[in-house]
């Protein structure tokens, strides 16, 4: 089922995520199969569960975007236990349509985390692997692309988000 994405300004998008202490559940295996199928419905390389308004530390990513199989990446309670270099790109967040900007962060990553049976999994990711494994895991601490922008770039993103809220463009 295709779940209502949550825009910037809910509260939950900036809240620190729960773990998630139960496994290999049908609500879990559910949830999961939701996220995918509101990922792909929204074009988009990945997807936290504050992002559907559950303050869960889970999200799946696939930069392929449904091209390939072995892409598909559930991270469920992750940290990053490695970072190397920095690398500048546009990121985008499915939460703030519409603003794009550059964000710097690490080059390489590695990543621990569960899969949806509890066992320990890790990922490397370089290059945009590594942009969306640190982009979906800020989800689940409550952090947005935009606290990575100068506080100038920043406010004039809120500002124009203001302006759509009060349009009525922004739910
Ligand atoms: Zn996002």
């Amino acid at each position: 089922m295709v779940r209502n994405i949550v825009k910037y300004g809910d509260v939950v998008l900036e809240t620190s995520a729960e773990p998630i202490t139960e496994f290999d559940t049908p609500e879990l295996h559910g949830l999961i199969a939701d996220m995918w199928e509101t990922m792909y419905a929204a074009k988009g390389v990945g997807l936290a569960a504050p992002q559907i308004g559950l303050s869960k530390r889970l999200s799946v990513i696939d930069t392929s975007v449904g091209e390939r199989e072995e892409d598909k990446i559930v991270i469920i309670n992750p940290e990053i236990v490695l970072k190397e270099g920095s690398q500048t790109g546009e990121e985008g967040c499915l939460s703030i349509p519409g603003f794009r900007e550059p964000v710097t962060r690490a080059h390489k990553v590695r990543v621990r985390a569960q899969n949806e049976k509890g066992e320990t999994v890790e990922y490397d990711g370089e290059e945009l692997l590594a942009r969306a494994l640190q982009h979906e895991i800020d989800h689940l601490n409550g952090i947005l692309f935009v606290s990575h922008l100068s506080t100038l770039k920043r406010d004039m993103i809120r500002r124009k988000i203001r302006k759509l809220q009060k349009a009525g463009e922004w739910k």
